[in-house]
């Protein structure tokens, strides 16, 4: 959450600090600023509510601001309602420190008495401000630089932070500083660069340095230089950023979620080719051997959201190819249970960016427990990335879009993979069925390219849905988890109250709330469910509810019950929730798009959750 955005170098700062953060907007977007040095003694800050469109008009996209050097933020407000005060950078009252900050400062009150007492006052709500005044308190104090000062800060701030700083007496410099939030620096042709994420700096270069927790960098022209919290000068490695920037951008398309769900079928392949070869997984890559995944037990997948989801479809997949037992947690609550783990366990932690901080947070828990852990993450070189022992990376590439649907799909492929490797190296699934399972997820991509190609039925039926105030999606078994799936979609970018129920569970209450016209979404792929949820359709429909169904090409009685059928091909029931979540995503997005909302931006809500 939050983007951040600094550069130092010979060209203008605005125009590359606005550039950035519009690549970053996905990350928060209730207001934006940016401070602009030139030279020792000029500073420029310029910040307003709103989403960056109107920084951007106030600065005529940062061509109306002198200086080389600068730090820029869009924010997600965790203290303090979205307002111009509020808005990132924060100053020292003279303007000795300024700063942006992604995170949250937990002690940020008895920061702030602390500072009182030495005669601090505070113009903002945020916690920000407070720990641009500590840092300044102990420049000032010890006069020793700014990495000794922002280290003293450091040890006295509980919580979570991404931050940027600049200091009056360092014009040209940036200093950085972070711990559990996201940064990446990057340098190019004597210029340097740092961001909250990729896409913000990838068209000046290709090669990053991660930030570690409790480290601190100091940016210079064209230099960058890591210091450890003891302040030891430390050395950091390159890393290769694989995709291009275009990749970042909307090539065409009216809005990123479209893009990215037309992504679907090529990142799926990328994904199924990291790890199969010739018809075999290996997970040399991942570093799970087969012979950790015969001494596995038991099974936690953890995660947020849509991983969540993911979870929750591929928990089916595994109970049913293995003798494994699976649960499915969501990532806050697992992290504040005192659940004694099984030993010969594995925690799998599935998060997108992976830095979700409920998600980090739950993987380092379960490491205090001795549990083994593996990470499925898109984004290379991530926190949990970095400390989870086993890592299988999604190859869906830079997702923008806040709603996640190419994250989400190749989250569901590495769950598939798992599940069967974990069958094979335990010898619970013969040749034939191996092999015809791999070649059941291999025709994924070609099939969801065949439900794209009538993504006009779905728009059509789509329009009719701008006016309603509620949906229901039912299903059972993997349904039930993509229906999970498709109700979030729903509710998170076309704002309609929405809700998923197992089907069988609508008897037990739900149920009443259906009315003349409700509309009721049903997923309906598994053959041994279907005459069930058959019959709950029928239920909801003989008290009024207008249907949907989504079935698989075949099951064409399904058009005498409900009063719109979406066909998905025939696949492996297993397998069959990478299909049906696709008119789900799409059913979404062109609800949002009919009610006029900002498809790739929802309000409230942003990407990478780095706050708890
Ligand atoms: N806690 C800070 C604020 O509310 C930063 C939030 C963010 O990460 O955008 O201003």
């Amino acid at each position: 959450m939050c983007g951040i955005v600094g550069f130092t170098g010979n060209h203008q700062a605005a125009p590359v600090l606005l550039d950035g953060l519009a690549k970053l907007e996905y990350r928060g977007y209730d207001s934006a600023g940016i401070a602009i040095r030139d030279g020792k003694s000029n500073t420029e800050i310029i910040k307003e509510k709103g989403k960056l469109k109107v920084l951007g008009e106030m600065t005529d996209w940062g061509n109306a601001v002198r200086g080389c050097c600068g730090i820029g933020h869009t924010r997600w407000a965790t203290h303090g309602e979205p307002s111009a005060l509020n808005a990132h950078p924060h100053s020292s009252d003279d303007e000795n420190v300024i700063a942006v900050h992604n995170g949250i400062i937990e002690n940020y009150q008895e920061l702030k008495e602390k500072l009182s007492k030495q005669g601090y006052t505070f113009k903002s709500q945020t916690d920000t401000e407070v720990a641009v005044k500590l840092i300044d308190y102990y420049y000032k104090k010890y006069n020793e630089g700014p990495v000794d000062c922002i280290v003293r800060a450091m040890l006295r701030i509980r919580g979570s932070y991404a931050l940027c700083v600049m200091f009056k007496d360092y014009p040209d410099e940036i200093y950085t500083a972070r711990k559990d939030s996201p940064m990446i620096i990057g340098i190019a042709n004597g210029e340097t660069y740092v961001a909250s994420d990729v896409p913000a700096i990838l068209k000046y270069t290709r090669n990053v340095y991660y930030i570690g927790n409790h480290e601190i960098a100091r940016l210079e022209k064209g230099k960058v230089t890591f210091y450890n919290i003891d302040r030891e000068e430390i050395s950091k490695p390159l890393t290769e950023i694989k995709w291009d920037a275009e990749a970042a951008e909307k090539g065409g398309y009216e809005h990123f979620m479209l893009k990215e769900i037309h992504e679907q079928p090529k990142v799926i392949l990328d994904t199924i080719n990291s790890v199969v070869q010739n018809g075999q997984i290996s997970f040399e890559s991942v570093d799970l051997s087969d012979d950790v995944m015969r001494s596995i037990r038991q099974v936690y997948i953890v995660a947020c959201g849509s991983a969540y989801h993911v979870g929750m479809a591929v928990q089916y997949v595994i109970e049913e190819l293995t003798s494994l037992s699976v649960r499915v947690e969501l990532a806050s609550e697992f992290r504040y249970r005192k659940m004694s783990l099984q030993d010969n366990s594995l925690v799998i932690i599935i998060s997108q960016s992976g830095e979700t901080a409920d998600s980090l947070a739950a993987l380092r828990s379960a490491k205090k427990q001795g549990v083994r852990t593996l990470g499925i993450v898109n984004v290379v070189g991530s926190s949990i990335a970095r400390e989870a022992e086993s890592v299988f990376y999604t190859l869906a590439g830079p997702e923008i879009s806040v709603a996640t649907t190419k994250a989400y799909s190749t989250q569901l492929i590495a769950g598939y993979l798992l599940a069967l490797q974990f069958a094979k190296a335990r010898a619970e699934i013969t040749d034939e069925r191996y092999a015809q399972l791999i070649s059941e997820i291999n025709s994924i991509p070609a099939k969801i390219e065949k439900i794209l190609s009538d993504k006009e039925r779905i728009q059509w039926f789509s329009s009719k849905l701008v006016g309603i105030k509620d949906a229901f999606f039912i299903g059972r078994g993997i349904d039930y988890a993509i229906s999970l799936e498709g109700s979030l979609k729903m509710k998170e970018i076309s704002y309609i109250h929405s809700e998923a129920y197992a089907a069988g569970e609508l008897k037990h209450g739900p149920i009443s709330l259906i009315e003349d016209g409700t509309v009721v979404i049903s997923v309906v792929t598994q053959p041994e469910l279907y005459e069930k949820t058959v019959s709950n359709m029928v239920e909801v429909k003989s008290r009024g509810a207008n249907l949907v169904g989504v079935t698989t090409y075949g099951n064409y009685a399904m058009e005498d019950t409900a009063d719109f059928v979406i066909f998905v091909p025939k696949i492996d029931p297993l397998f069959a929730g990478s299909l049906s979540v696709i008119p789900l995503q799409l059913m979404s997005y062109y609800v949002s798009v009919g009610k006029g909302f900002d498809v790739d931006k929802p309000r409230n809500l942003a990407k990478s959750v780095t706050v708890e």
